[in-house]
């Protein structure tokens, strides 16, 4: 089996460690022997995304943000129906505000989003919200839980199925007490970390979606995550 990951704008959106996601992604895939294809996709390299099966975008500055929506502005259509037609993507903080309406950054500028989800981001005046975080997803994996460390000035405000409850931390924003957005096979969220290598059950939700757009296939042949785990358990005991 082969499996296409687009990497969008590694180098823009890259704060917070967030490569680590396609490593653990390239890692769980290659160690079940699934041949993978990994693709830049940034401002001076641009391949057909219709070739890929997951993608996935990081966090960063608002700057940043703004550098990427210009770039992929006419590329949002294309990812638009992927997402529509159930391929895999997952956004981190900056990643999934841009993929929503608009940003409204802390001076009240509105910073256009690529509307490819209807949710909003408005960044605060208070101060950015900064810590470790614990939800419980409503995906169907085991555990339930997902851990992450959040840093964000923005706040966002969806209607979407959320990625899960908010048992430590905030997620979205201060009063919701929910975290992140699911949509067909999109996930955003404000989990840092990066998300992936902690959460296994997360990465390994992720590469067998994709994979069963194009296989018929079942599962995933279990591989040992014992290290994962105790990482994971270990912020569940400090944090939870
Ligand atoms: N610039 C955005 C914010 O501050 C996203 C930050 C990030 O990607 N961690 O909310």
């Amino acid at each position: 089996m082969q499996l296409d990951i687009f990497h969008l704008y590694p180098d823009l959106l890259n704060l917070y460690g967030d490569t680590g996601n396609i490593k653990c992604l390239v890692k769980r895939a290659e160690s079940r022997g699934i041949t993978v294809n990994l693709h830049n996709f940034s401002d001076d390299m641009k391949e057909d995304l219709t070739e890929g099966d997951l993608f996935f975008i990081g966090g960063g500055s608002d700057r940043s943000q703004q550098l990427v929506y210009r770039d992929f502005l006419e590329h949002k259509d294309v990812l638009k129906e992927l997402i529509n037609n159930n391929k895999v993507v997952l956004a981190v903080c900056g990643g999934y505000q841009l993929l929503g309406r608009e940003y409204i950054d802390k001076d009240g500028n509105v910073l256009p989003g690529l509307g490819i989800l209807d949710y909003t981001t408005k960044s605060s005046d208070k101060k950015r919200i900064i810590g470790n975080i614990i939800i419980n997803t409503t995906l169907d994996i085991t555990p339930k839980t997902i851990v992450g460390f959040e840093n964000h000035g923005g706040r966002t405000f969806s209607k979407y199925e959320p990625l899960g409850s908010v048992l430590v931390g905030y997620g979205n924003n201060e009063n919701d007490k929910i975290e992140g957005v699911v949509y067909n096979n999109y996930i955003g969220t404000y989990l840092h970390g990066p998300i992936l290598p902690k959460n296994p059950h997360l990465a390994d939700y992720l590469i067998l979606k994709a994979l069963q757009n194009k296989y018929d296939i079942e599962s995933l042949k279990p591989i040992d995550d014992s290290i994962e785990m105790k990482a994971h358990k270990k912020v569940l005991k400090l944090y939870g």
